[in-house]
């Protein structure tokens, strides 16, 4: 191993690895997911085999965090969860406090399993809520109802987690701003540690896109979302989740570290279909993907066929559908683009520092001790501040 390898190695110390499998699809769905459990087995063990693969040209690293996403992991077998994260235990080694996130549906938590998942070695369960409310849930083709999101939450803590973390969303056509009021308040009143609330986002190639596109159902309303926004960010603080990134909240020292990864872009193994992850150049070679001249990182993928996947994985190959190189000038961009998002903002000086100041002056931006980080104002204009600010 070359000094680049060894010093790349100690920069990448956080993994994701993604679970497809789902009870069914929801209406807005545009993440890597299947429904059913069809090949549950097979998918697994090609994940080991992944997470063998990497453990194996990379040599044992050690990790900060852990992320099991999805589609949705609670779904799968718990003994296979298990079995994953044994895998990881046997390539890598875990430092002392590496934070392990299991993301859980309401519909397939129960005690039971949450207890199996915490006797794995999971620390922290992302439990997608999204809604409190009935006719939110049926529009957005969720499978829980309100009694079973608030169950889950006290099946999670009775187990033994003490990191919770709840998934909203707001700014559904339906939703008006009482209930999202309520629904946020009772959320709150369960002592979660940590809050997503993600405005709705309509992506092309989703169900509920085409309805819209057909006039069957509303498009989002942006006023709606602004107002709710604001309405997530006044009642989550108040019941002691700060706002940290701009859909994330948190008690103090309970942000979700690895996603503080993706948003400082640091740099990240991802294995699992539709994965991503990032690298620094120095890497490249020793899992098998090609480094431009003039890249300082590279950003891979792996594509969303399962069968393709298993195929390769079983091959002992590693099965990154494509990559990318960061050039300077790429990872400058995704600095500010990311940084932003962030409470504590980002280091400015020289020229960045100059575009800056006519947003400080604007109130859009503040500006202290070398940094700048987005007002509650220019956080309502968040793309706009970018492009002034990207050059
Ligand atoms: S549970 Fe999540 S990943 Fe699965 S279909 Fe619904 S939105 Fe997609």
């Amino acid at each position: 191993m070359t000094d680049a390898h060894a010093a790349g190695r100690a920069g990448v110390r956080s993994l994701y690895l993604h679970i497809p499998f789902c009870e069914r699809r929801c209406e807005y769905c545009d993440f890597v997911s299947l429904p059913g459990r069809d090949r549950e087995a097979e998918y697994v063990e090609a994940l080991r085999a992944e997470v063998r693969g990497l453990a194996v040209r990379l040599g044992r690293l050690e990790l900060d965090t852990v992320f099991i996403g999805g589609g949705t992991p609670s779904f799968v077998d718990p003994a296979r969860l298990g079995g994953v994260l044994d895998e990881v235990r046997a390539g890598f080694a875990l430092a002392p406090g590496c934070e392990v996130t299991l993301e859980a549906n309401p519909s397939s938590t129960s005690h039971a399993r949450a207890a199996a998942w915490l006797e794995a070695g999971f620390n922290r369960v992302s439990l997608g809520i999204q809604s409190l409310e009935p006719d939110i849930l049926a529009f957005l083709g969720r499978v829980h109802d309100r009694e079973r999101a608030l169950a889950a939450v006290e099946e999670v803590r009775r187990a033994g987690f003490s990191r919770i973390s709840c998934d909203l969303i707001y700014a559904v056509p339906g939703l008006d701003d009482a209930r999202w009021r309520s629904t946020l308040e009772r959320v709150a009143a369960l002592g979660p540690g940590h809050v997503s609330a993600y405005e709705l986002t309509v992506e092309a190639g989703t169900p509920l896109h085409a309805s819209v596109r057909r006039g069957e159902k509303p498009a989002v309303d942006p006023e709606a979302a602004l107002r709710q926004h604001r309405i997530a960010v006044s009642v989550l603080d108040a019941a002691g989740l700060h706002q940290y990134e701009v859909s994330n909240y948190a008690q103090p020292c309970e942000e979700c570290r690895h996603n503080l990864v993706y948003w400082r872009r640091g740099h990240y193994l991802g294995a699992g279909l539709g994965a991503h992850g990032h690298l620094p150049a120095g890497l490249g070679t020793l899992v098998d993907i090609p480094v431009p001249p003039g890249a300082i990182g590279l950003r891979y993928w792996h594509g969303r066929s399962l069968p393709a996947y298993v195929e390769v994985s079983r091959s002992g190959a590693l099965p990154i559908e494509a990559s990318e190189a960061v050039t300077a000038a790429d990872a400058e961009a995704e600095r500010i683009l990311l940084g932003l998002r962030l409470a504590e903002g980002i280091a400015v000086s020289g020229p960045l520092g100059e575009r800056a100041d006519a947003l400080v002056a604007a109130d859009l931006l503040w500006r202290r001790d070398g940094r700048v980080g987005t007002t509650a104002q220019g956080q309502e204009v968040l793309d706009e501040v970018i492009r002034q600010l990207v050059a």
